[in-house]
């Protein structure tokens, strides 16, 4: 059976409340829960992360059922401004995520120092268990605010990528990146150091004006893959990129597991890369679409990929990403039971 979309267009997100409201996605809201209200805070000189002003929106209606809402999100494993939850807390502020602004706190769900976890059994094919942020386990009920863009490894990012890799813990990021390292091509490098200067890790040196990778200190993070402008590094394509994804979906299942949650992407600002990068030319590629809502996270992100598309008048991911089918995801999803690609939209 089709999954209920809900669909408002950019030009009218003034209206966000109201659509929300019609759209009754938070039925499963109920007071006196706590509700962890999954964003990407975004790093230090990104333009790209879904902004207070929108959030506050979800944060109003929870809060109208006598809910405890909380914004939250888990540490990265690249060494960023977002890699403990003290830098992490001092971007969210920096970015306008304050109580003034969006009407409730912020929690970094995995702790201090990304290890609060709890291992969640799921019993699949990558994975036996999986390592959760832990706050994002304790909380009774789920919303997922998602931007819907473009992504270095998975080919978009939007609602299942928000959940799987964003819930995970740091050991959780770790396992999911875990083959997603890159190789490199000595003989493009013109020995300029931008990629040593972004590597977080400390994963890469030059020598003898080459670059040279100490692939025990490697995350997999794609730093320097968007940071080289000589194509010196590469993923195995036809390898890595689908075992990501599945491995995203895993985690997905293990967050989802006896929960009750609602999802909404942002269509906007869509850009090549995610909001991890504060890339100058991380700019956006196209005009704004709109925001699609639902509880359906398999349908949401079918929808979403389907709009931005049309939009752009042809497939925009396989312009920007021709190695990766980034449609994965979604496959893995519905065969794991995490919903249906086949959806209804409903047009505010
Ligand atoms: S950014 Fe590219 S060209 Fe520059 S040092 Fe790194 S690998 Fe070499
Ligand atoms: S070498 Fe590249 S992928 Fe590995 S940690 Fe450094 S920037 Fe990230």
């Amino acid at each position: 059976m089709a999954s209920r979309v809900y669909f408002l267009s950019w030009k009218r997100r003034n209206e966000l409340y109201n659509f929300l409201k019609s759209a009754m996605i938070f039925n499963h809201v109920e007071a006196r829960n706590f509700i962890a209200i999954k964003v990407h805070f975004g790093e230090e000189g990104n333009k790209g992360y879904i902004k207070p002003e929108y959030i506050s929106q979800v944060v109003k209606i929870t809060r109208e059922k006598n809910a405890y809402p909380f914004l939250t999100d888990a540490s990265t494993i690249y060494v960023g401004k977002r890699s403990d939850a003290y830098h992490h807390l001092l971007i969210a502020n920096k970015h306008g995520f304050t109580i003034e602004k969006c009407g409730c706190p912020v929690i970094i769900a995995d702790g201090l120092i990304g290890n609060t976890e709890e291992n969640i059994e799921v019993n699949l094919k990558h994975f036996k268990t999986v390592a959760i942020a832990r706050e994002i386990y304790n909380a009774d009920r789920l919303i997922f605010i998602s931007h819907f863009k473009g992504h270095e490894i998975t080919g978009f990012g939007g609602t299942l990528k928000n959940i799987g890799m964003g819930c995970g813990s740091k050991a959780g990021k770790y396992a999911m990146h875990h083959l997603s390292k890159p190789t490199i091509d000595q003989k493009l490098c013109m020995g300029c150091g931008a990629c040593v200067k972004h590597c977080y890790q400390e994963a890469l040196s030059l020598a003898n004006k080459k670059v040279v990778m100490d692939t025990e200190k490697c995350v997999g993070c794609g730093q320097c893959i968007v940071n080289c402008l000589f194509k010196v590094f590469e993923l195995k394509w036809n390898e890595d990129p689908p075992a990501v994804q599945e491995k995203i979906i895993e985690y997905a299942v293990g967050v989802l597991k006896d929960k009750k949650s609602a999802y909404i992407n942002f269509l906007n600002h869509i850009s090549k890369y995610c909001d991890c990068f504060s890339l100058a030319q991380n700019e956006s590629l196209m005009d704004d679409v709109g925001i699609v809502a639902g509880i359906d996270p398999v349908a949401v992100d079918q929808a979403s990929y389907d709009l931005v598309n049309k939009a752009f008048g042809k497939n925009f991911f396989k312009g920007i990403y021709p190695e990766i089918d980034s449609t994965t995801q979604l496959k893995y999803a519905e065969e794991l039971g995490l919903g249906t690609r086949d959806y209804e939209l409903i047009k505010y």
